[in-house]
């Protein structure tokens, strides 16, 4: 049974004011349809085009990603962008939707997340079988190395997937703007190899796997 679920609902366009009647996706279960998670990855899903200017739009509510297969539930949610997503867990804002889950510990990773982009990182993480804890840990230290050693700041830094023996990272810098970084896939290994095992565990619970869950990560081991 798939656990899929939809509404509509009527946008304005914020360009041209005119409105139109778009679904919207609460909830994309993969496992069942797969056909759902190709078209939320061409973020086809969290778009539409404004039937009067052609502006694209995007629909951001809350989305609960269900992969059955692999025991990962991501929710997206935009308010997670500004407020401290712990409160939100503790406070009443996740209740429906642990009630929709039902017993949390049955599932190995509860992953939140602000936006899109983050969204699509944690899927293809999955489906390379790398560990989205690490990768933060690795995007951090790239980050502090991109300062020091050439004052350049990374502004954001998403996994999109592999070639070869290389990790492709979406890299955007202020002097270079968006391009395509590449981390060699040992850097990945050994970070594996060093942390792994102190990595905890984060089963059945809710958590915002991010830059600053890294650097609070990073702090920890070095204290
Ligand atoms: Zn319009």
């Amino acid at each position: 049974m798939s656990l899929t679920q939809f509404h509509r609902e009527i946008h304005r366009c914020p360009r041209c004011t005119y409105e139109q009647e778009v679904v919207v996706w609460d909830r994309v279960d993969v496992t069942a349809e797969p056909d759902l998670k190709e078209r939320l990855l061409r973020k086809q899903l969290q778009t539409f085009d404004c039937e009067n200017c052609g502006e694209t739009l995007s629909v951001s509510d809350g989305l609960l990603y269900i992969d059955q297969e692999n025991s990962l539930l991501i929710y997206r949610h935009p308010l997670f962008r500004e407020a401290e997503a712990e409160l939100l867990v503790q406070k009443d804002g996740l209740d429906q939707l642990n009630e929709l889950v039902g017993d949390l510990s049955q599932w190995q990773n509860l992953r939140l997340v602000s936006g899109d982009n983050e969204l699509l990182e944690k899927i293809h993480l999955q489906d390379n079988g790398l560990d989205d804890r690490l990768m933060e840990i690795l995007k951090v230290a790239l980050k502090v190395r991109y300062e020091e050693e050439q004052n350049n700041i990374i502004e954001a830094c998403f996994f999109l997937g592999t070639d070869g023996d290389i990790l492709l990272l979406q890299t955007e810098t202020a002097e270079k703007g968006w391009y395509m970084l590449e981390m060699p896939w040992e850097l990945y290994q050994n970070a594996a190899d060093t942390l792994g095992s102190n990595l905890p565990d984060l089963s059945g619970r809710w958590t915002m796997i991010d830059q600053r869950w890294a650097a609070d990560f990073i702090r920890s081991m070095t204290e």
